[in-house]
């Protein structure tokens, strides 16, 4: 069997243009234009390089964006004070703080200040617990996991009552993609580091959704026939024949996995393009709430 590749890139695509005709409708109809602040503290290379595409995706959308750039040497109370001034301000309808935040700075209190009205990111600690409560529903939801779903469903998973494992647990993917897919009415395992017999559980999965951080880690003999297999894994290895040295690889073995699953993203290309689109897509609905 050889797996249908879920093309991460075109369904994003298909999303940003269904957000930017949102902004438009929501403008024609005496809406406010959607507003983005970013907040990015310290020089972390590769957030600034997410930052810079988030803003750029923002625009090209009809989004708003606010970049907000500290040092590294930013205290806790500056901050705090400027989140509570976004908060305050009409024009942003969402705020995303880019983590990680350099060391020293309380992540969990900062991402507290948020007002959970603009917490596109969905990492207020009170969106994370409605969406981990039954019957309760968070305002947002993390754009990551909430991509790796989307995905699911636009390759026709059916996730009711499916057997699902996620490998990782983090508070960024790992959880949140397990709690959605608890929402969806899947049976789900959450395995990590201390996991016994891995390829054994994962054999299990009609769902996989591996965001781990171990480049290939995921062989083709631990899948399912059939299975639906998200990558969230970007890993870069040594790789002499380009031209930068190194190539990105995802968590899961591809060319082994794909002879075996019935649906596989790949990387890059799957997960990775459906984070901004999420993100677009949480700061229109928070600006759509906002006239209600
Ligand atoms: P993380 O915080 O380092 O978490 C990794 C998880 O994998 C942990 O729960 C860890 O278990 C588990 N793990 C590590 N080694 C393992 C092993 N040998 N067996 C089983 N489980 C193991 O990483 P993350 O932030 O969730 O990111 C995961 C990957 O996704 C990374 O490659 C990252 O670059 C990528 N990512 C991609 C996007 C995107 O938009 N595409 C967004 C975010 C992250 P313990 O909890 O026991 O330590």
């Amino acid at each position: 069997m050889t797996a249908t590749i879920i093309d991460g890139k075109a369904i994003a695509a298909e999303l940003r243009q269904e957000v930017g005709r949102g902004v438009e409708e929501l403008i024609a109809a005496g809406g406010p234009r959607p507003g983005l602040a970013t907040v990015l503290v310290g020089e972390n290379p590769a957030s600034l390089t997410y930052v810079r595409m988030k803003r750029k995706a923002s625009a090209e959308v009809g989004i708003e964006s606010f970049g907000h750039e500290l040092s590294a040497d930013t205290s806790q109370e500056k901050l705090e004070k400027l989140v509570q001034e976004l908060n305050d301000d009409a024009a942003v309808h969402g705020i995303l703080v880019q983590l990680p935040l350099p060391a020293g700075l309380d992540e969990e209190a900062v991402l507290r200040t948020i007002s959970i009205e603009k917490d596109v990111d969905g990492f207020h600690p009170i969106n994370i617990g409605r969406l981990a409560q039954k019957g309760r529903e968070p305002l947002f939801v993390p754009c990551t996991p909430a991509g790796c779903i989307t995905l699911l469903k636009k390759a026709g998973a059916e996730l009711e009552g499916a057997r699902a494992v996620v490998v990782g647990r983090s508070n960024i993917v790992g959880m949140p993609a397990a709690l959605l897919l608890v929402k969806e009415n899947a049976t789900v395992t959450i395995c990590h580091s201390r996991t016994r017999d891995l390829p054994g559980v994962c054999r299990e999965a009609d769902v996989l959704i591996a965001a781990i951080g171990r480049p290939e880690m995921i062989r083709g003999d631990w899948i399912k026939p059939g299975a639906f297999v998200i990558d969230v894994g970007v890993n870069r290895v040594e790789d002499a024949t380009r031209k930068r040295g190194y190539r990105l690889v995802g968590d899961v073995a591809f060319e082994e996995v794909k002879e075996v699953a019935g649906a596989i993203t790949p990387v890059p290309g799957g997960v990775g393009p459906m984070t901004i689109a999420c993100l677009l897509g949480s700061t229109l609905r928070s600006a759509q709430r906002s006239l209600t």
